[in-house]
């Protein structure tokens, strides 16, 4: 039996972020389908876990389902930052894998042959694949609320969060508006839902859900990932202190008559950023002008509840030295600042202010740049310098522009290369991770999962982590231990 969790109180959340890649081979001398790449970048994981599906020493799940989209998940973070260098460290282990299986293609497709992994959502083919970010939700905040009161903001917060696309009929900032077309549902794969209510809470059912948030564009910009994950749990606080007290949240009229349509006018803001969207209520309103009213509401709870707040979770000494201008010790005061940074911006339509930390606005501003020294460049060129941008294996564009000073990074190398090998150390990501080398180490047989370490060979024993908060060690969890040698 669960004990009523201690985290029910306060403003402490769960973050992780799972990254779908598309994955695509050039310079081949015969053809060889994308599958195929992604079947050799999984040679190691297969002949370490006899499957496609594994944890990691750092607590994140690797796996590869049928077709050519690996997929990273991260581990369970507390803090925003830690699940940013968590999502960072998956874009290293992709970067590892394809190199290598870049090598190996070579001894048989030519020395050419060259593999691309894309962090993005939309493959050559026309068919989208996601960026979910999962965040853990008190379980008395009922799924209404989150169409009602926490969509018109997902929708709407794409303005700086969104990866932009060029599509045939103009630059979008978001890359997977034309591919979603209701609001919540429980299956991701027959219809395209923005929020997905498949209830696996991966924690005590009875206190907790799991929020499963489909509509996020992947993000290239370490600010982005950051930004989409601290402004939604801002939000969500609103929201679940609302239902804690019985009291309303001032969210409520703000639902969108149409979602789908909404969000399909927030993609194309650039060709009408004042575009009016209708709510429910009948009154219309500009996505901007919405995501101020959200902004406001939350820097009056932010008020109210600061300590609390803040006490959930810190900001990273890089973050602080490179988020804000203003030094300050408070998480809430930089999140608010960057927030109504942006929206200034946006409001002011100086979209180049944007272009060092948002994604859409960082390429637009290499193709505008690109039009302007050479006219005759083709719609395909501008393409391919687009895919190179989300290419995590062999991209040159996206390094170039950190190099160069024009995009912020909000982590060191260091600290991404320590991601890649160490878990989160304040949830059971941290046992996960101890459990995982040790069965590496011992060679012994294991599975995992996110609520479940098992060791099958050569005994069968399992532990369960039900509290994805609690990084401290069980008595199951340290005879399992003991299995393995430690
Ligand atoms: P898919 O959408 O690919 O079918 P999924 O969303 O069910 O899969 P995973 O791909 O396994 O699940 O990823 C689960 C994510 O949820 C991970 O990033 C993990 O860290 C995170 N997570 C695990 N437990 C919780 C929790 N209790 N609350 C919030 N997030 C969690
Ligand atoms: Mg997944
Ligand atoms: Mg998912």
């Amino acid at each position: 039996e669960p004990v009523p969790s201690a985290e029910m109180d306060g403003f402490c959340r769960i973050f992780g972020v799972e990254t779908e890649y598309g994955v695509a081979v050039t310079g081949v001398e015969k053809p060889v389908d994308a599958g195929q790449v992604a079947m050799t970048m999984f040679q190691p994981i297969v002949s370490r876990s006899r499957s496609t599906n594994t944890y990691l020493t750092n607590g994140s799940r690797l796996y590869l389902d049928v077709g050519s989209h690996p997929e990273y998940a991260t581990a369970e973070a507390r803090a925003p930052h830690e699940a940013l260098a968590q999502d960072l460290a998956g874009e290293r282990v992709m970067r590892g894998l394809a190199l290598k299986a870049q090598t190996r293609l070579r001894e048989t497709y030519g020395e050419h042959a060259t593999v691309h992994v894309f962090k993005n959502n939309v493959d050559s083919a026309g068919h989208a694949f996601g960026c979910h970010e999962n965040y853990l939700v008190r379980r008395f905040v009922p799924l209404e609320a989150v169409e009602h009161q926490l969509l018109p903001f997902l929708i709407t917060r794409q303005l700086y969060t969104g990866a932009g696309r060029i599509t045939p009929d103009g630059f979008q900032i978001t890359q997977r508006a034309d591919f979603l077309d209701e609001a919540i549902s429980s299956a991701t794969t027959r219809s395209r839902p923005m929020v997905n209510t498949r209830d696996e809470p991966h924690a005590d059912p009875d206190a907790f859900r799991r929020l499963h948030v489909i509509i996020g564009d992947s993000n290239r910009s370490q600010w982005a990932t950051w930004m989409k994950l601290v402004v939604t749990h801002l939000v969500l606080c609103v929201i679940e202190e609302a239902f804690r007290r019985g009291k309303p949240s001032g969210f409520e009229d703000w639902a969108f008559i149409d979602p789908a349509s909404a969000n399909r006018a927030v993609s194309r803001f650039l060709d009408a950023p004042d575009a009016a969207l209708t709510l429910a209520s009948g009154e219309t309103v500009s996505a901007l002008a919405l995501q101020r009213r959200y902004f406001h509401a939350v820097a009056l709870f932010v008020a109210d509840h600061r300590e609390a707040m803040d006490a959930a979770f810190a900001v990273s000494t890089s973050m602080m030295k490179h988020a804000t201008d203003v030094a300050t010790d408070s998480p809430t005061a930089v999140i608010l600042g960057e927030w109504d940074r942006v929206l200034q911006a946006l409001e002011a339509h100086d979209y180049e202010a944007l272009a060092d930390r948002v994604d859409w606005a960082a390429k637009r501003r290499v193709f505008e740049a690109l039009r302007r020294r050479r006219p005759d460049v083709t719609a395909i060129q501008l393409e391919q310098l687009e895919l190179d941008y989300h290419d995590v294996a062999n991209g040159h564009l996206y390094d170039s522009l950190v190099s160069r000073g024009q995009l912020h990074q909000l982590m060191t190398r260091d600290e991404v290369e320590r991601a890649v090998h160490e878990a989160p150390q304040d949830t059971r990501a941290a046992l996960r991770g101890r459990f995982v080398e040790a069965a590496l180490a011992s060679g012994a047989q294991f599975s995992a999962d996110w609520t479940h370490l098992t060791v099958t060979a050569p005994e069968r024993r399992e532990a369960i982590l039900l509290d994805p908060f609690s990084a401290e060690a069980t008595a199951e969890f340290e005879h399992l231990m003991a299995i393995l040698g430690r």
